[in-house]
């Protein structure tokens, strides 16, 4: 049952990344296009087109960082699959099997989750215009909700995530993925550049508030298992940021690499300034959900049901 659950739910995500790629492409198209206000800087005497406002970009980054990071971690998880699979020894089809289970309630739940964001702001890129039928923004916006409810609510994929995947092992496989992203810490040490020394200070603030809330899961599931569900679709968020940020993280390591060589230099420079800004803007909720997480599970439950 689990080998088509979890082929139905990787495809529900791959369907939340595909639809914010699309909504991300038509504010494209009409922030350059739209003409509203001069300029806040002055290079410009006359309105100009909406994508000159810094607001406007601040909305596109969002949606391009959050498409390309959840896609990212979608890409890895297909190939931890088939190395779980196929490749020839033995533990390392275990540990990728292990890696693939841990991330598809991610899959499903950050990027059907990110995918609603994403359309939201698509609307809000369009103004006025976005609310209305025909220009067919706000059509992603409804087609993505219908995302994160089938095949399982984003609750039951966290349901997954801290009792299959985090508290069975005491929260030794999360753990184990945790060092993985050390690693990239450790990579992103050795380079001089200010957009590698932004993200790892992003990366690894995250892995540690990831790392905590994990111990959190793995103390509370059995002898306080309402604070550990209070906590538990906003583990799914915090788990799913880091491991797309992290991708964006090895990514960066790659396009500063070749950008070095001379190679295809606009994409390379727009990879690591896309990195660059999901580790300021999106990694950077990681250490505030964590505090949510362990010191507010409490406000969540306090409230008698007679009071609601
Ligand atoms: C357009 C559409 C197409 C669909 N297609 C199919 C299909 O092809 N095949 C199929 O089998 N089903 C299909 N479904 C059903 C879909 O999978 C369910 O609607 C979905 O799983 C949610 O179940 P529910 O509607 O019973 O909501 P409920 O289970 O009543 O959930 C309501 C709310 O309670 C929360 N909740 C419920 N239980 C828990 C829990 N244990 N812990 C925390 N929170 C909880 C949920 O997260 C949600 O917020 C479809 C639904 C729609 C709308």
């Amino acid at each position: 049952m689990f080998i088509m659950m979890n082929a139905a739910r990787y495809a529900v995500g791959v369907q939340g990344i595909a639809i914010a790629e699309r909504a991300y492409q038509k504010a494209v198209v009409y922030a350059k296009d739209r003409v509203q206000s001069r300029p806040v800087d002055g290079t410009l005497s006359a309105a100009a087109p909406i994508i000159h406002h810094p607001d406007v970009k601040r909305m596109l980054m969002t949606m391009r960082s959050f498409t390309e990071g959840c896609r990212a971690m979608a890409a890895v998880a297909a190939a931890a699959y088939d190395a779980a699979h196929h490749h020839p020894d033995a533990d390392t089809r275990k540990q990728n099997a292990a890696f693939y289970e841990f991330l598809v309630p991610l899959i499903k739940g950050y990027s059907t989750e990110m995918s609603l964001e994403v359309t939201s702001l698509g609307v809000q890129v369009h103004g006025g215009m976005g609310f209305i039928e025909e220009t067919g923004a706000a059509q992603y916006y409804r087609d993505a909700k219908i995302l994160t409810i089938y095949e399982g609510t984003t609750a039951i994929q966290a349901n997954d995530l801290v009792g299959r995947k985090t508290a069975r092992d005491g929260g030794t496989g999360a753990k184990a993925i945790a060092a993985q992203i050390e690693k990239t810490e450790g990579l992103l040490a050795q380079r001089d550049s200010a957009n590698a020394k932004a993200v790892l200070k992003r990366l690894k603030a995250a892995r540690e508030a990831f790392v905590d809330v994990v111990e959190f899961i793995a103390a509370n599931t059995r002898s306080n298992p309402n604070a550990a569900f209070a906590g538990s679709v906003p583990y799914l968020m915090l788990a799913g940021n880091l491991m797309a940020g992290w991708q964006l993280a090895r990514s960066l390591l790659v396009a500063e690499d070749l950008l070095a060589q001379g190679t295809d230099v606009a994409f390379m420079q727009a990879k690591i300034t896309t990195a660059r800004f999901y580790a300021d803007h999106i990694l950077s909720r990681a250490p505030g959900t964590r505090d949510a997480i362990v010191d507010g599970a409490e406000a969540v439950t306090a409230l008698a049901i007679e009071s609601f």
